[in-house]
C-alpha cells in the first residue's frame, strides 16, 4: 500500500528554503553584474577541454548548490564569448537586462499557463498587451497583432508559414519567395523548414549601400510570371545583420501590392529603432508589411530567448494556425483577447511576456529610446574617428558599409596586396584588436571582401567602452605587418 511516509519530498522546497536557494545564487549574480566591466570581452581558451568536463553520467544523488554555483559561475563562464560586457560588439548583441531576469524566476515559480485565455486571463492580457505595444512601435493598425517567439529565427519561420498558409494552396511547392542577397541565413533556413525547395529563394543583388536592387526585384518578378512560375512573397531588410542596411521598404510595399505578394520585414536587428526618429525616418513604410520578425533579445536589450512576430491582420496568423481539441477549454471570441494557441505553433510554453513587460513597466519606454539614440551616435562617432586614422597611417582605412544605423564595417586597405592577402591582413587586424579582450568584434564577407563590424546595440557600451574600442583598433594598426 502506498502512504505519506514513503513519498520523497526533497523536490518541495518551502518559500524559506528557495530563499535560502535563491541568496546563494544571488551572491555570484551580484558579483558577476558589478565585475561586468572589469571581465574579459571574450574568451576561448581550452574551450574543448572545458565543455568534456561538463560531460557526465545521470547523477543518482545530489550535490550542495554551493559548489554547483560555485563551479558555474567560476569555471564554466569564464570561457563564453561575454555578450552581457559592454565591450562586445561583435554579432548582434543586446545585453540582456537582468530586470529581464527576475521575471523570469516569477513566471518559473507561478508557473502559470499563458497558451489558453481563459487559463490566466490578466497574464495572457500582458503578453497581448506587450504585443500591442511592438505594434504601436512599427505603426500597426488596431488589427495588429502576433506572439512571442524565442528568436528572430523562428519568427521568421513563422511568418513564412504564414504567408504560405495565406497565399498558396496546399499544394505550394512551386511558391517563390524573393530576398536581397544580405538576407539572414535563417531567411534561407526559414524557407527551408517551411516546406520549400531552396531553390526557390530568389536573391536579388543590392545597390552599393546594401539595399536590395527593387528595379532587379521587379524584372525578376516579371520573368519568372513569364515562365509561369508563382511569386508568393518578398522578404525586406529593416537592418541587415551584416551592415544594418534598410531596404526601402515603401518601394517594396508598393511593388508587393502591385504584384499581390505577402512583404515579411526582417527587423530582428534594427526593428526597436523605429522607437528613434532616425529609426522611423530610415525604415518608413515597415507598417505596410503583411508581417514583421522583431527581437527583443536585440534592440530592447532583453536576454535570449525573445523574439516576435507581428502581422498587419490578427485573421492571417488565425488563418494559419486555427486547430483544436477536444480536451482543449473554449476559446475566445473577443476581439481584444488572444489565445495564443490559436494563433501560434506552440500549445505548453514559458510566460515570455513578463520578460519584457516588467522592464517597460518599471522604466518606461524612454530609457529603451534614449539608449538606441544614444547607439546611433555612438556609431557615427566611431565612424568619425575611423576616418581619422587615416591622417596617422600610410595604409588606408575604407569604411565598406557607412552606418545606416548602429553597425559598421571597415578594413584596411594597402597598396599592391590582391584580395586574399587583403583578408590576412584583416583578420590579422581583428585578432589584434580582440586581443586585449576589452572589445569583441567579429567579421563578415561584403562582396567578397573580408571586413570587420562594429555592431552597438548592448545597452551597457558606451562612448568610455567605444573610446577604448578606437584605441584597440589604432594599436593594432600599428601592429599589423
Ligand atoms: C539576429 C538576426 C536574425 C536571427 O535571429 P535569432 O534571434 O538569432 O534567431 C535574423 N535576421 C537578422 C537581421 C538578425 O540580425
Amino acid at each position: 500500500m502506498i502512504s505519506d511516509r514513503d513519498c520523497d519530498l526533497r523536490l518541495e522546497l518551502s518559500g524559506w528554503q528557495f530563499r535560502q536557494l535563491v541568496d546563494l545564487a544571488m551572491e555570484h549574480i551580484v558579483a558577476h553584474i558589478d565585475s561586468l566591466p572589469e571581465q574579459h570581452a571574450w574568451n576561448s581558451d581550452g574551450a574543448a577541454d572545458l565543455a568534456r568536463s561538463v560531460i557526465e553520467p545521470l547523477p543518482t544523488d545530489g550535490s550542495d548548490a554551493a559548489d554547483i554555483f560555485q563551479k558555474f559561475f567560476g569555471r564554466y563562464l569564464a570561457t563564453t564569448y561575454n555578450t552581457a560586457s559592454p565591450g562586445y560588439m561583435a554579432f548582434v548583441p543586446g545585453g540582456g537586462l537582468p530586470q529581464s531576469a527576475v521575471a523570469d524566476l516569477i513566471a518559473g515559480v507561478i508557473n502559470r499557463y499563458v497558451g489558453v485565455w481563459i487559463a490566466a486571463p490578466a497574464l495572457a492580457q500582458i503578453e497581448t498587451t506587450v504585443i500591442r505595444w511592438f505594434c504601436d512601435i512599427v505603426g500597426y493598425p488596431k488589427q495588429g497583432g502576433g506572439f512571442l517567439t524565442t528568436g528572430g529565427s523562428l519568427a521568421n519561420w513563422s511568418g513564412l508559414v504564414t504567408a504560405r498558409r495565406c497565399r498558396l494552396p496546399d499544394d505550394f511547392q512551386s511558391g517563390l519567395l524573393y530576398t536581397s542577397n544580405q538576407a539572414h541565413y535563417s531567411v534561407q533556413k526559414a524557407a527551408m523548414l517551411a516546406g520549400f525547395p531552396t531553390k526557390n529563394v530568389c536573391e536579388i543583388a543590392v545597390d552599393s549601400q546594401f539595399r536590395v536592387r527593387v528595379d532587379l526585384l521587379a524584372e525578376q518578378i516579371a520573368a519568372d510570371r513569364a515562365l509561369g512560375r508563382t511569386p508568393f512573397a518578398i522578404v525586406g531588410h529593416a537592418g541587415t545583420v551584416n551592415t544594418g542596411a534598410v531596404d526601402a521598404l515603401d518601394a517594396l510595399a508598393d511593388l508587393a501590392d502591385q504584384e499581390g505578394l505577402w512583404l515579411h520585414v526582417d527587423a530582428a536587428y534594427g526593428g526597436f529603432f523605429m522607437l528613434t526618429e532616425r529609426g522611423q525616418r530610415l525604415m518608413k513604410g515597415i507598417e505596410r508589411a503583411d508581417s514583421i520578425a522583431l527581437d527583443p533579445h536585440k534592440g530592447l536589450f532583453l536576454p535570449f530567448g525573445n523574439g516576435c512576430l507581428l502581422v498587419r491582420n490578427l485573421d492571417h496568423l488565425k488563418q494559419a494556425h486555427s486547430l483544436t481539441g477536444e480536451y482543449m477549454p473554449p476559446m475566445q471570441d473577443e476581439p481584444d483577447f488572444v489565445d495564443f494557441c490559436q494563433i501560434s505553433p506552440e500549445l505548453s510554453r514559458d510566460f515570455r511576456g513578463l520578460r519584457t513587460w516588467l522592464p517597460i513597466k518599471m522604466h518606461g519606454i524612454e530609457p529603451f529610446r534614449n539608449n538606441l539614440n544614444e547607439k546611433l551616435d555612438l556609431t557615427r562617432w566611431a565612424v568619425e574617428q575611423l576616418r581619422s586614422i587615416n591622417n596617422e597611417i600610410d595604409d588606408e582605412l575604407e569604411i565598406v558599409a557607412e552606418p545606416q544605423l548602429s553597425i559598421v564595417a571597415f578594413r584596411l586597405l594597402r597598396q599592391g596586396l590582391d584580395e586574399p592577402q587583403l583578408t590576412r591582413l584583416n583578420e590579422d587586424l581583428r585578432e589584434k584588436i580582440n586581443r586585449n579582450r576589452r572589445v569583441y568584434l567579429t567579421p563578415t564577407i561584403l562582396d567578397g571582401r573580408y571586413v570587420i563590424r562594429i555592431c552597438v546595440i548592448q545597452f551597457r557600451t558606451h562612448l568610455a567602452r567605444m573610446k577604448e574600442c578606437l584605441q584597440e583598433i589604432r594599436k593594432a594598426i600599428g601592429k599589423v605587418s
